[in-house]
């Protein structure tokens, strides 16, 4: 936990993201964060206060507060609604907090949240959470226009991940270097129309390494990164993910983070709220992850895996124009939602396009290579780990 980073003030309710998301969770239909701008200006009015924590109960070294003060702060309730047997469910009008069953199990919104401690009990029984997972998940989430050095967005740097001779997995006669430039390509018309300016790092089948990519972004002020893939796993897992670097303090994820990983929580909750929404369908939901692309970027940057090629029925979706649209439907929706949540004032117009990265003169003889048909899981260019909780069993 940051020492440095103030506590949330507790004069103020939290609201954030999740007055929307309470219709995932109850039908996973209609279900829109746009409206959410509206909500952030109430929470804007009072100033940050300095560190209110009470003190911490320190569980092998890391501290932690009662899941009562969360409730106090933000106005939550439990009883709300039924929960399932070990869950705790908490909440309010906007709010959906479920803590459990197991406990490293989190769902803000009816969205699983990577927790990086697990839930704890002081010595009288009391629910604690970690300071770590609240000031790095929750609040970030919650109340967007506390994150500190928030800065408006202008423009979106679409990632198609892989290329050329990299073809990444392979599904439905596709691959994954081909479904993630047409979702880049969809994408990026989609952002223009609502007034972002876009860069692809690539807008063709050819090969781009980790460092372009970061050279690329580096270059862009104003800007979040999303590095778009499809994911492989066993053929029963499903469903979009979003992975985000784990904080410094996170012991079980040791990755050097980044500065922007409050705004890097707020934007993969938004994405896997939309994207969710949009699939129908909610998976392991916001993750951590060591990419070595995303820590070396200085930007809000995040990494989407569309879904999984590798189950049956998601790989044909995946491969069909209409589901791609959904998506890149669903990710203006929730790029929309964090620009206008961490910034209120944004204001979308059309802006000139700025010029996009070219292909090499000469490609690489082995681009011409079709991918294999059967599903493969993917290598993806980074040479870099990910760590997740198991997916269901
Ligand atoms: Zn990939």
């Amino acid at each position: 936990m940051t020492a440095s980073r103030p506590a949330p003030p507790r004069s103020t309710a939290g609201r954030g993201f999740l007055a929307c998301s309470v219709s995932l969770l109850l039908g996973l239909s209609s279900f829109f964060l746009v409206p959410c701008g509206s909500v952030q200006a109430a929470t804007t009015q009072s100033a940050q206060q300095p560190d209110s924590w009470s003190p911490a109960t320190v569980v092998q070294g890391i501290p932690y507060q009662s899941v009562n003060e969360l409730c106090n702060f933000y106005k939550l309730d439990s009883g709300v609604r039924p929960s399932q047997k070990g869950t705790l469910a908490l909440g309010n009008t906007d709010i959906s907090l479920e803590l459990g069953p197991g406990p490293l199990s989190m769902r803000l919104g009816g969205i699983p949240l990577s927790l990086s401690h697990p839930l704890a009990r002081d010595p009288r029984g009391s629910l604690l959470i970690s300071r770590l997972d609240w000031v790095m998940w929750l609040d970030p989430i919650l109340r967007p226009t506390y994150i500190e050095h928030r800065e408006p967005i202008s423009t979106v740097i679409i990632d198609a991940g892989h290329g050329g001779r990299d073809s990444g997995s392979s599904f439905e006669g596709s691959s994954e270097k081909e479904v993630t430039l047409l979702v880049a390509q969809e994408l990026r018309s989609r952002l223009e129309k609502a007034g972002f300016r876009v860069v692809l790092t690539r807008n063709g089948d050819f090969f781009v390494s980790d460092q372009q990519r970061v050279d690329t972004a580096r270059e862009v002020p104003q800007a979040i990164f999303l590095s778009l893939h499809v994911n492989s796993a066993d053929p029963a897992a499903r469903g979009p993910e979003v992975y985000r670097l784990a904080p410094p303090e996170d012991a079980a994820h040791p990755a050097p983070g980044n500065a922007e990983d409050a705004r890097n929580a707020a934007l993969s909750y938004a994405l896997e709220s939309a994207l969710s929404s949009a699939a129908e369908r909610v998976g392991a939901g916001c993750c951590y992850a060591h990419y070595s692309l995303l820590s070396s970027l200085r930007i809000p940057a995040v990494w989407v895996e569309l879904g999984y090629g590798s189950h049956p029925l998601e790989a044909k979706l995946l491969v069909s124009q209409e589901y791609r649209g959904k998506l890149a439907d669903a990710l203006v929706r929730g790029i929309t939602a964090f620009a206008r949540a961490t910034h209120p004032q944004t204001h979308f117009t059309v802006t000139p396009p700025i010029s996009q990265p070219k292909p090499p003169q000469k490609p690489a003889a082995n681009n011409k290579n079709s991918p294999a048909k059967k599903a493969t899981r993917s290598s993806d260019s980074s040479g870099s780990s990910r760590s997740r909780r198991r997916r269901r069993n």
